[in-house]
């Protein structure tokens, strides 16, 4: 037996032109949160999107989906042809659980106008027949159970249950970023935020272990694999931090945290340019912690020349842990893990100047600094579950220019 799901998206269907691209996106991120079922069918129609699967997968197929932005609502529905006789005989059989006396109401919709009742005619006549069928007792403010009957263009839709989706828009259709990813609480959530604006994220993790392996053993991993389920197969640079540490030795401790994050900032902003990313995006959170005043962050951003995205501004810590636990972050963020900012001193100045971190950058050699880190970095790419190393440099030197070509072809679209 087979079952069919319906799936329902707001937002996008306001975009004008842009629509069918981002239907595709949709499509695409609804057929991926699929893999590995069996065989079900995804198909467009009447602005609705449609999954067909054996009727096993369904309940799998319904947890999946509420993993997918872009989705409004979706519902597992009954089909019947476009004859009253056949709608009134499937919202009995949906019904068909109920006691004598339970309170209902029917809320009917015809998208298309040539079906000859109606939609309050039809809602009103479904209504006294089930009544007399079922002996059900109308109730249009608190029902007990809601049949909705969608009437389309070649078949009606019965169901009782919407399930809210995550909404946003589908992942990859507002282009890449560069998402500055560490093991904490907030960069991971701040990644999902941007996901659920369309964004899809290549992440840039600065580690401390004594190579790139050991990263592969961590935590990371685990977070990047919570965040695959909401936007498919990820890459993953890997940057010694080493190097840094080792030419700043004489930094004074209260201007480390700042100072380092204009580093990040100055490599991530090399990469994000090769890597085909529009921007950065971090989970930095304004005057959380003493490095994100206002004004360390103008200094971090200071001369810049792509722009730096930080969705979690306006959030409040127990707003992120909320949603780190929703995303399924939480556990994993508070997993052991020794990242560069634990060695970092913990008491910046709240107020550095640009001048100051101008200064730094330019004293410590950060342009040449920050080429040699990226010479040393790694790319890991996780593609239907498994992970490979490659060294960055090579996949530079192999496209060139045609590096962006390579990332965004392979995977825009994953
Ligand atoms: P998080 O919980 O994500 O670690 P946080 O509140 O601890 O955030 P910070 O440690 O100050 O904040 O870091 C601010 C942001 O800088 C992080 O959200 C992340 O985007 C970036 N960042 C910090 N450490 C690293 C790292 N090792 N590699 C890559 N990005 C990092
Ligand atoms: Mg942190």
């Amino acid at each position: 037996m087979s079952s069919l799901i319906v799936v329902h998206y707001g937002e996008i269907g306001t975009k004008g032109a842009n629509r069918p691209v981002f239907e595709k996106f949709l499509e695409h991120g609804v057929r991926r949160s699929l893999r590995g079922l069996e065989s079900p069918r995804v198909f467009k129609l009447d602005q609705r999107l449609f999954v067909n699967l054996d009727e096993r997968d369904a309940s799998e197929a319904m947890k999946r989906l509420s993993e997918v932005f872009g989705v409004v609502w979706y519902a597992r529905v009954e089909k019947a042809s476009l004859s009253y006789p056949e709608i009134l005989e499937t919202c009995l059989s949906v019904l068909g659980a109920r006691q004598r006396g339970d309170s209902f109401r029917v809320s009917a919709r015809r998208s298309d106008k040539s079906f000859p009742m109606g939609s309050q005619d039809l809602a009103k006549k479904l209504g006294e027949d089930i009544i007399d069928a079922l002996g059900l007792t109308v109730d249009l403010h608190n029902p007990g159970v809601t049949v909705y009957v969608d009437v389309l263009r070649d078949r009606a839709l019965v169901y009782t249950e919407r399930v809210r989706g995550l909404a946003g828009l589908p992942v990859g259709v507002s282009g890449r970023v560069l998402h500055l990813l560490s093991g904490g609480i907030d960069s991971p959530v701040a990644a999902w935020l941007m996901m659920k604006r369309g964004c899809r994220p290549t992440y840039l993790h600065f580690y401390l272990a004594p190579t790139s392996q050991a990263v592969l053993q961590s935590k990371m991993v685990d977070l990047i694999r919570t965040l695959e389920r909401f936007g498919g197969d990820s890459d993953l640079v890997l940057i010694p931090f080493a190097p840094y540490q080792l030419a700043t030795t004489d930094l004074p401790s209260e201007f480390e945290p700042v100072v380092f994050r204009r580093f990040m900032r100055m490599v991530a902003e090399r990469l994000a340019q090769r890597l085909g990313c529009s921007a950065i995006s971090t989970g930095d959170n304004l005057a959380q912690v003493a490095s994100q005043t206002l004004q360390n962050i103008v200094c971090i951003d200071s001369g810049s020349s792509v722009p730096t995205l930080r969705p979690l501004l306006g959030y409040d810590k127990d707003e992120i842990v909320r949603l780190s636990r929703l995303v399924g972050t939480y556990e994993v963020s508070l997993k052991e893990y020794k990242d560069c900012c634990a060695i970092i001193s913990r008491h910046p100045r709240t107020r550095m100047k640009v001048q100051y971190v101008d200064e730094a950058s330019a004293g410590f050699g950060f342009e040449e600094l920050a080429e040699k880190c990226i010479s040393m970095g790694d790319m890991v790419t996780m593609a239907d579950g498994r992970v490979s190393v490659k060294p960055l440099s090579e996949l530079l030197e192999k496209a060139g220019a045609g590096i962006e070509q390579h990332v965004t072809s392979s995977s825009r679209l994953r």
